[in-house]
């Protein structure tokens, strides 16, 4: 139990281990296409800034450019306070909102000039790398705190030069960066431009004028302090983590692009914090899925598995059963031939027992039989010595009494014998419709000596038309035989000698056979096999007469019972099948 939730804990783990790097490679994939959009964004907002300074830069250059070549400006002009050059000075530094604009000579000479200022100012002016620039023929261009106004300018140096070639003087207009920088202060992103010394010099973000570039990548202010700032590369951006103040994001995208026409570079800082919430979220969104999909999985597989283990079990649990039923089944079927064996041992031995029994019952009939053959062999011999008389002295109607008899006495002789024949031969006689009383006679006149012999009285009064009942002939013969003679044996010492038979022709057709004996001694031993309380050697007592008898009875479906009579005597009876017809058969 403590195991499984073991296991089950770390799978757990380890499915949450895997939903996490999984969310955290979709939050990954999601910030690299969040930034990649965030910095063509920013490109953009970036070019736009620069697009803006230039412009309007380029407005006071061309200016420059022209108002040099203006004939007020020319050498020939008065050179005096109230100059009409200063006022056309002034006039396009109002109109243009520009600082100041000065017209040096060549010399140095402060020819002309919009608005006053003082004189360091313009040794400063003199001593300017642009105005240098510009006194070889070309453009100079700078930038600096404007001395009379302490406001940032850039200036523009433009030459003017003579119809002969050579330069005439230099004209100077100081723009007021100031000026430009108000419309898009506070603007996003927040946008910085840098000299070629690495200083903050334009900027919509006030906190990092002046602010230099340091040893590293990032910025500090000209105080001197360090405040926070690191660096990294993600991919191909580079991300700025600082914290210089409320207005520039935290971790910001640093975007570049260099000014040479300015001599500056424009940058950017574009947060990032929109690009991690989204790529958040996603990972969020995905993460919640694949959890979702992953219990749904894990919760399929507790149940398969319990389905598992309950199958596996049963199929156990049936496999053992089914070893024990087909080791049952096994033993069946060897019972069932070793009962088959029996039973066709056990048939054997009936058939022979029956055949020893009538051999035997053959041998107890044989004195009453010879006596019985004897007996009209004589007679046919004296009927035939005296037909021979009576037909030599011509009495032909007493001799042909006298063939009558003989004839009529062979027919009995031969009845007898055929009798004998049937219930002596081992046959396997079907079971079929029998007459019972025709069945009585036979047994009758094959024991009619037995009984004569004894002198015992028949009490036998055959019913008038035939009983029917379902049985062997032969065997059913050999059944009342025995009873007879048993009857007769029993009688052998008894003053009073009378054999009963009797059918009932009853739903059931019973066969009754009672005695004036002295009844059975043990009724419930009589039908057992070599039970006999007759002596041995005796041409009688085998014991084996009534167990064959009933094993007969019952092969067609019949009981034979023996018991004492009341009034004296046993009594045997033997009920049989009535016969249904041929289909019953
Ligand atoms: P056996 O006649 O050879 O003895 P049976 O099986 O025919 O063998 O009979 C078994 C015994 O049943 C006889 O020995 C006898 O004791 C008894 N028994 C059979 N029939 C009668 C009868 N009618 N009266 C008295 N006892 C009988």
């Amino acid at each position: 139990m403590n195991m499984r939730l073991i296991r089950s804990g770390l799978v757990l783990l380890a499915m949450l281990a895997v939903v996490a790097g999984f969310a955290a490679a979709v939050w990954r994939y999601g910030y690299d296409q969040a930034l990649d959009a965030l910095a063509r964004r920013g490109e953009a907002d970036l070019a736009l800034a620069v697009d803006r300074l230039t412009g309007q830069l380029q407005r006071y250059q061309d200016l420059s450019v022209l108002l040099a070549d203006h004939p007020a400006l020319a050498p020939g002009a008065v050179r005096a306070p109230g100059d009409p050059a200063d006022d056309v000075l002034l006039h396009a530094a109002d109109r243009t909102n520009a600082l100041n604009m000065v017209y040096f000579a060549p010399d140095g000479t402060l020819l002309a000039k919009a608005r006053d200022l003082p004189d360091q100012a313009v040794g400063d002016l003199i001593h300017s790398a642009f105005l240098a620039r510009a006194f070889t023929g070309a453009l100079g261009t700078g930038h600096g705190v404007d001395m009379a106004t302490g406001i940032r300018a850039y200036y523009f140096a433009s030459p003017r030069f003579s119809p002969g070639g050579g330069i005439e003087g230099v004209l100077i207009v100081v723009v007021n960066l100031e000026a430009l920088e108000q419309e898009w202060r506070g603007d996003r992103p927040a946008v910085f431009f840098t000299d070629a010394d690495g200083k903050v010099f334009i900027t919509n973000r006030n906190e990092l004028l002046f602010w230099r570039r340091g040893p590293g990548e990032g910025l500090t202010p000209p105080d001197g302090s360090t405040p926070e700032f690191a660096w990294h590369d993600l991919g191909m951006h580079e991300i700025w983590a600082v914290n210089w103040g409320p207005y520039i994001p935290r971790a910001g995208l640093h975007l570049v692009r260099e000014l040479p026409q300015i001599g500056m570079r424009g940058e950017a800082l574009i947060d990032v914090a929109p690009a991690r919430r989204l790529a958040g979220l996603q990972a969020a969104v995905v993460a919640l899925v694949v959890l979702a999909v992953a219990s749904l999985l894990f919760w399929d597989f507790g149940r398969r598995r319990v389905l598992a283990r309950a199958n596996a079990q049963l199929e156990t649990r049936v496999a053992a059963r089914t070893a024990e039923l087909s080791g049952a089944n096994m033993l069946l079927r060897r019972e069932v031939i070793e009962r088959q064996e029996a039973e066709a041992a056990l048939k054997k031995a009936q058939a022979d027992l029956v055949q020893a029994g009538k051999l035997s019952a053959l041998g107890q009939m044989s004195a009453g039989l010879s006596h019985e053959l004897n007996q009209p062999l004589m007679a046919i011999s004296q009927f035939a010595e005296n037909g021979a008389l009576f037909l030599d002295r011509g009495n032909t109607s007493a001799a042909s009494g006298n063939l009558k008899r003989i004839a009529e006495l062979a027919g009995r002789m031969g009845r007898i014998i055929r009798n004998l024949r049937a219930f002596a031969r081992q046959e396997h006689e079907p079971v079929r419709r029998i007459d019972v009383v025709t069945v009585i006679g036979t047994a009758l006149e094959m024991t009619e000596a037995r009984l004569a012999k004894d002198g015992i009285a028949l009490d036998w009064n055959p019913p008038d038309g035939p009983v029917y009942a379902l049985g062997g002939e032969v065997r059913l013969v050999q059944v009342l035989v025995n009873l007879i003679t048993n009857a007769a044996d029993a009688m052998g010492g008894q003053m009073e000698r009378q054999l009963t038979v009797s059918v009932d022709t009853g739903p059931r057709p019973v066969i009754r056979v009672a005695d004036t004996g002295p009844g059975i001694a043990a009724p419930e031993r009589i039908f057992d096999p070599f039970y006999s309380t007759k002596e041995v050697g005796a041409s009688e007592g085998m014991g084996l007469g009534l167990s064959i008898s009933y094993g007969l009875v019952q092969s067609f479906g019949g009981t034979i019972r023996g018991r004492n009579a009341e009034t004296g005597g046993a009594e045997f009876t033997v009920e049989l099948e009535p016969w249904r017809g041929e289909a019953a058969a």
